[in-house]
């Protein structure tokens, strides 16, 4: 049963072969064998998922139906659950037990989905492989000994380990399509407003945006439609109206134009991860699609205005964590000052801490223009360059990242090499476009990911360029061995 997506599943469960209840149980029971190996779970929910199924079976019994009533997923931990600890990874929040339920969270619940717990992931979402988390590394389920990507590397190797079928994330540089593409998932960043933040732990907010991330492209429509929505309780949600993306799986390629970058194909992406892009190109190729060759002029300087823009928005967000109001508080502090410094002192890790010291660089009187303000203008930039590329093509085509998976620790005294496995998928964020990452293949038994890029508001033509993609591939449903 573990094996069903959340397609199979709805059919399941319409079709009566097995209750909500009966399913929620055997995946409880799958992540008590065997997420011991991979610690995808921060916070098991066992009370809440079996009083959810229950009443999703009745509300079934009751004549109701939707693709997600009865459905079991997960939270990444950084969308808050009223009365669930919402850690967001960090010593900071490790009791902090948030007063409400994020939009995501209570949009989903309504659609009767089944919350099994609060998936793993970076400190404050900083990071490309879960290694920042103060509950542990989490494991790659195609090798163990591998990151699984970051920073919702708790739900992508809980999905890719078949532990549930799909689970939320967010993205603020690429943290639900790099992960995906490091456990051979399928992971969508929607269009910057198309998903609620309210409730979401803010790491950088111009840039963050949830998400699904799931087996299939099909999974993702499914759950995307669950997350979607004008919310006048967040002032960057966008009022349009909300597609049906299962429906819009189904359009031929016929004609779609695709643009590849020559940007992507420079000397930091692994040549054989370079060759699995090319075989999907020419998969694509088969179904009716037109290949066009593009240039996004300004990418070289995606990372440094990310890595500028992202801190400089965390050490203004994460200012709230003073050890007054909610948080870590230090013990016995002598005065406010010590209170202050020992509480962020001992509660931030220490990505979270260079982040937040950049980030009150970059912002600081003599700095601002130079750096923050800087940065913005070649945001604008790369905008630009993708918008110029858009009245060309309907869809772009590159790698998710320039290498696969890397083994754990091996980037940690060096977090810039961790900043450049974003150089693909930071982008998006920067200009607010939606992406998705699909499988695509693998180098030495690691998954590897090609990510589609829209215009804005197109999660629907990516999510059907994929589904007509994994129609005619098998690579979405290898499974890893032991799982
Ligand atoms: N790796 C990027 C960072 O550390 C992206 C993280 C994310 O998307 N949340 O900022």
């Amino acid at each position: 049963m573990h094996q069903l997506t959340l397609a199979e599943i709805a059919r399941g469960l319409a079709d009566k072969k097995f209750s909500s209840e009966e399913l929620t149980k055997v995946l409880l029971a799958r992540i008590a064998q065997l997420d011991p190996q991979l610690n995808s779970f921060i916070s098991l929910t066992e009370d809440l998922a079996l009083q959810q199924a229950k009443a999703a079976d009745a509300r079934r019994a009751n004549g109701e139906s939707g693709a997600l009533l009865g459905a079991p997923i997960a939270h990444k931990d950084l969308f808050c659950t009223q009365g669930i600890r919402t850690s967001c990874g960090s010593k900071m929040l490790d009791n902090f037990k948030a007063p409400y339920d994020a939009t995501v969270v209570a949009k989903l619940a309504a659609a009767g989905a089944v919350t099994l717990g609060k998936t793993n992931m970076d400190e404050f979402a900083m990071g490309s492989a879960n290694e920042s988390s103060y509950y542990g590394p989490v494991k790659n389920p195609w090798n163990l000994e591998y990151v699984p990507g970051g920073s919702s590397g708790g739900s992508a190797a809980a999905v890719a380990a078949r532990l549930l079928p799909a689970a939320t994330g967010t993205d603020t540089g690429g943290s639900i399509r790099q992960p995906a593409a490091l456990t051979n998932l399928t992971g969508l960043k929607p269009t910057y407003g198309r998903v609620s933040r309210w409730g979401m732990i803010a790491y950088a907010s111009s840039l963050d945006q949830g998400g699904p991330l799931a087996r299939t492209a099909e999974d993702c429509a499914i759950l995307l439609q669950g997350m979607a929505g004008f919310d006048p309780q967040d002032s960057t949600s966008i009022d349009e109206p909300v597609p049906d993306y299962s429906a819009s799986l189904n359009g031929s390629l016929q004609g779609l134009r695709i643009g590849v970058p020559k940007e992507y194909f420079s000397a930091g992406l692994d040549p054989r991860i370079a060759d699995l892009v090319m075989a999907s190109v020419e998969e694509l190729k088969k179904l009716g699609a037109v290949i066009k060759e593009i240039s996004l002029p300004n990418m070289q300087h995606a990372i440094p205005a990310y890595y500028v823009i992202a801190p400089a928005e965390a050490s203004s967000n994460l200012s709230r964590f003073d050890g007054v109001r909610f948080g870590h508080r230090c013990e016995d502090p002598k005065n406010l000052e010590d209170l202050y410094k020992r509480s962020r002192g001992e509660g931030f890790g220490a990505e979270v801490q260079r982040r937040i010291m950049v980030g009150a660089y970059a912002l600081s009187a003599g700095y601002y223009d130079a750096y923050y303000l800087k940065e913005q203008k070649i945001r604008r930039l790369i905008k630009n360059d993708f918008m110029a590329a858009f009245n060309e093509v309907d869809i772009i085509l590159g790698p998710t990242t320039p290498n696969p998976a890397w083994k754990l620790g091996a980037k940690n005294s060096d977090p810039v090499a961790a900043y450049l496995e974003d150089v693909y998928t930071i982008t998006a964020n920067l200009a607010g476009l939606p992406g998705l990452s699909m499988p695509a293949g693998f180098v030495d038994g690691l998954p590897v990911g090609v990510q589609l890029l829209a215009p804005y508001f197109q999660e629907g033509r990516l999510l059907n360029v994929a589904h007509q993609y994994q129609l005619n591939t098998d690579w979405h449903t290898r499974t890893p061995t032991g799982f």
